[in-house]
């Protein structure tokens, strides 16, 4: 069951909330959480260009890469990774993973990477795969992103039977957004980026590019203090997360995105100001983060560095 009920430590001797937790990292061993949704349309598109390699962007512990490495395998499509980065003594193990499948990796300078499609590296490898290369912007953003993610929360919504008011973790909010577009009628949204506002404004633009409407009601549930910043993880997230794993010890998450959400729902919860009945979290995946971090850091044995 991917409906899971969840429970808060805010919560224990109060039963008039409920709250479920949709664990979209349970979906897929290869490819879990929201990276494969939002690759969905563009590797479909790669399939109709007929192109053979599949190229995008990745820091070295990218959830994406991860996503998108495995599913181009399934798809019989090669996987061309510009990894954010100059030199690197060793790989992480997100990019040994991805080379053991068969991606090929590129380094790239981090003035170059930060240019996207327009860097120098996409050109050259153009050129090298005689335009044989569909691109997928970093993150697997961009229209075909927020249509896959539009496609998954309307399976989502269809497996529950009430209202539910939705929380879903932001990063370039591509996700976010097909949770706006879709039949969810209340939404609250959690950047994991320090210092970005005006949450609502971004997603409106996703869907206006992707010309959808926004219908749900959206809170721009963004914390200023975020731990530290984006990837970081402090000391009170993490004694959050050993004691959520005494109550929910199925249910791990990630260090990035959806372990600040729930800590801040959390936090809410505690301070009265989270006044909605039923709530879902959308799990986004992402466990493979913890690899980032020390094995003291990792409250799941299962998740640890190897
Ligand atoms: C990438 C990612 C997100 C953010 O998705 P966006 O579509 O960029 O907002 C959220 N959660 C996890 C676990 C992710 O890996």
């Amino acid at each position: 069951m991917l409906l899971q009920t969840i429970r808060l430590p805010a919560c224990q001797n109060r039963q008039e909330q409920s709250f479920l937790i949709y664990r979209g990292d349970l979906e897929c061993v290869t490819a879990p959480g929201n990276k494969q949704h939002k690759l969905k349309y563009h590797l479909q598109q790669a399939l109709l260009e007929q192109k053979d390699y599949v190229a995008t962007f990745g820091g070295p512990h990218s959830n994406h890469v991860a996503a998108f490495v495995a599913r181009c395998v399934e798809l019989g499509l090669k996987p061309l990774i510009v990894v954010r980065g100059e030199t690197w003594a060793t790989l992480t193990p997100t990019l040994s993973q991805a080379v053991r499948q068969g991606a090929v990796l590129f380094p790239s300078q981090r003035s170059d990477y930060r240019l996207g499609l327009n860097a120098e590296m996409k050109l050259a490898m153009d050129d090298f795969y005689q335009n044989n290369v569909y691109w997928v912007p970093e993150g697997g953003g961009g229209t075909f992103g927020v249509l896959g993610c539009l496609d998954w929360a309307n399976d989502i919504y269809q497996q529950l039977d009430d209202d539910v008011h939705v929380c879903v973790a932001s990063g370039t909010g591509t996700t976010a957004a097909g949770f706006a577009a879709s039949r969810f009628r209340s939404l609250s949204v959690f950047s994991a980026l320090k210092g970005a506002e005006d949450l609502v404004g971004v997603l409106n633009n996703h869907c206006r590019q992707a010309d959808l409407s926004c219908q749900a009601t959206v809170l721009d549930g963004y914390d200023e203090s975020l731990h530290g910043g984006f990837g970081r993880v402090s000391d009170q997230l993490l004694d959050f997360l050993r004691v959520l794993k005494t109550l929910n010890p199925g249910i791990p998450l990630d260090p990035v995105y959806t372990s600040k959400m729930v800590f801040k729902v959390n936090q809410l919860v505690e301070q009265g100001l989270w006044l909605h009945k039923k709530t879902l979290f959308i799990h986004t995946g992402g466990l493979q983060g913890w690899q980032g971090l020390t094995n003291q850091q990792c409250p799941y044995d299962d998740y640890q560095c190897t």
